[in-house]
């Protein structure tokens, strides 16, 4: 990585065997620095595109939320418009691992997001590595977000959050891209379940609040590597990030404090 020559790197290899690069979640900065309003970008987005074709973040000051599908980033802007983005755009946070699922599974019918995250925890080996998701399909609801681009001083992100851009669409055909986390990646990662949003003709997206799967396909890959690129910017390095977030996170990444959920 360019932008991180210089930069330090935890791998973690969760066995012994000689790893298939292909299975690593990679990722640059935490969500943690993202919380603590760290929105100046690290790396570019080509430079994260290398570690893999599918997944997530968001833009150099916060500016709207990032979905990664094959390779192609999009960036849902708090206007409600879509970009494709070009190689050079700077990202402060982006998940990204090379897709290739290790289960494809037919989903039934799920209301919410709750039981959506519940039948798939149904259908992972294990809770001790974390699994790139992609669901295509059509889901009868779905709400979404998209946040501002922010101005220095940067807020903590569970203020960007307040002043968010809600939408909502029904009976829309589209992809879900993401990951599941482990519990201890916490603070790193998203633990559970954190989905992104693109139409399948690429018009709408953002960060899922909820959805209701009516007939979706789900692929699971597996991952038991992780790639964490620490940003060697004062930003991060003089952060104080020893507070446990955990509320936080949950408010900023699952809507549980929305002060308005009115459609943008
Ligand atoms: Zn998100």
């Amino acid at each position: 990585m360019r932008a991180l020559g210089t930069g330090m790197l935890i791998a973690v290899a969760f066995c012994a065997q000689a790893q298939d690069k292909r299975d690593v979640l990679y990722q640059v900065s935490t969500i943690d620095a993202l919380l603590s309003g760290i929105y100046d970008s690290v790396a570019t987005v080509d430079d994260v595109l290398d570690q893999g074709d599918i997944g997530l973040g968001t833009f150099d000051a916060a500016d709207g939320e990032m979905m990664v599908l094959d390779g192609v980033v999009y960036q849902a802007t708090f206007d409600g418009s879509m970009n494709v983005m070009p190689p050079s755009t700077g990202t402060p946070f982006m998940a990204v691992t090379h897709f290739v699922p290790d289960r494809v599974l037919d989903a039934p019918e799920l209301e919410n997001f709750a039981a959506f995250s519940a039948w798939l925890e149904g259908h992972l080996p294990s809770r001790n590595i974390a699994y790139a998701v992609r669901v295509d399909g059509h889901f009868a609801n779905i709400t979404y977000r998209s946040v501002p681009r922010q101005h220095k001083p940067y807020p903590p992100l569970i203020d960007v959050i307040r002043n968010q851009a809600v939408f909502e669409r029904k009976e829309v055909e589209g992809t879900l891209m993401g990951f599941w986390c482990p519990t201890f990646m916490n603070g790193v990662n998203v633990a559970g379940l954190h989905l992104h949003f693109l139409s399948a003709d690429r018009s709408v997206g953002g960060h899922v609040l909820n959805v209701s799967l009516k007939d979706a396909k789900v692929g699971i890959d597996d991952t038991n590597g992780w790639d964490v690129q620490l940003p060697m910017v004062p930003a991060y390095l003089n952060a104080d990030l020893g507070a446990d977030q955990g509320s936080d996170l949950k408010n900023a990444e699952q809507g549980g404090a929305l002060p308005d959920a009115s459609a943008h």
